[in-house]
């Protein structure tokens, strides 16, 4: 079955890997709806120029649960059907252990984990059979990293969640997956020059990913060649934790 009249909801979708994520699945035939925090993602929804595809931006912040909610109901509004949901959203405020406020753990759980939470649910409600629903972890659910200790926390959980929901929405032919990026050039990571230097001799294929490397499998994890892969966490990192 093609693609065309599909929809794919993407969140954090404004720039980085959600955008580049958003891009490939437009090129790949699907509609697609763009959210993030920030409301300039209505702005980048209409940079996704292709003919005979929709694209939208709505502004939702993934740990608000009203949000969340009108971020279902207004993609079933405008295209009467949901099929792909991206859990892309995510921050990664390094701070050492030490340091760390309780309100520094809770923000990052909140957006990271909460908020994976709160878009599932409300997506498979409405979900057709086959409908995907894809997270974006880290290679930090797999491998410590200094100063991320609530990051590395909130990734494993990623893909605890992923292996349950997997369970619990088999029977309704919708799989789960989790893609764990390595390091990839975006505007959050701020990579220095001097960074991308220090991190390239951690990985063996020598260079820093790209969004569009995250992009492809996650299209290929939404695609009908892949309706037989659930609860699995995919690593997409230049072969970074092999070492
Ligand atoms: P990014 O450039 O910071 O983009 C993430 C987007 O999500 C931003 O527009 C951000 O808005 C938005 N966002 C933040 N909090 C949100 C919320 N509560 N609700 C909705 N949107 C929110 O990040 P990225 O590097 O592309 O990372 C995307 C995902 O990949 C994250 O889950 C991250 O953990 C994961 N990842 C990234 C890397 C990497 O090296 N880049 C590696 C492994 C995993 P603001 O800018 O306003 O915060």
């Amino acid at each position: 079955m093609s693609n065309q009249n599909k929809v794919a909801i993407i969140t954090g979708a404004r720039q980085g890997i959600g955008f580049g994520i958003a891009l490939d699945l437009a090129q790949a035939g699907y509609d697609i709806v763009l959210s993030d925090i920030d409301a300039s993602v209505e702005a980048a929804a209409n940079t996704i120029q292709i003919e005979g595809i929709q694209a939208i931006g709505i502004a939702a912040d993934v740990s608000n649960k009203v949000q969340v909610d009108n971020l279902i109901t207004k993609t079933i509004e405008q295209f009467g059907r949901v099929d792909v949901l991206v859990n892309n959203a995510g921050i990664y405020p390094f701070k050492a252990f030490q340091d760390l406020e309780e309100a520094d753990w809770d923000k990052v759980m909140d957006v990271n984990l909460k908020g994976i939470f709160l878009t599932s649910q409300a997506v498979s409600k409405v979900l057709p059979e086959g409908g995907r629903i894809i997270h974006i972890s880290s290679i930090a659910s797999l491998v410590g990293f200094q100063g991320l200790t609530h990051y590395c926390a909130s990734k494993g959980g990623v893909n605890g969640f992923t292996r349950a929901l997997a369970l619990e929405l088999a029977s309704k032919n919708i799989t789960v997956n989790s893609v764990a990026p390595g390091a990839i050039e975006t505007p959050g990571a701020q990579m220095s020059e001097e960074a991308k230097q220090q991190t390239i001799p951690n990985i063996p294929l020598q260079r820093i990913g790209k969004p569009e490397d995250i992009a492809h499998m996650v299209t290929f994890l939404a695609s009908d060649k892949a309706s037989y892969i659930t609860g699995q966490t995919f690593v997409v990192d230049g072969g970074w934790v092999l070492k």
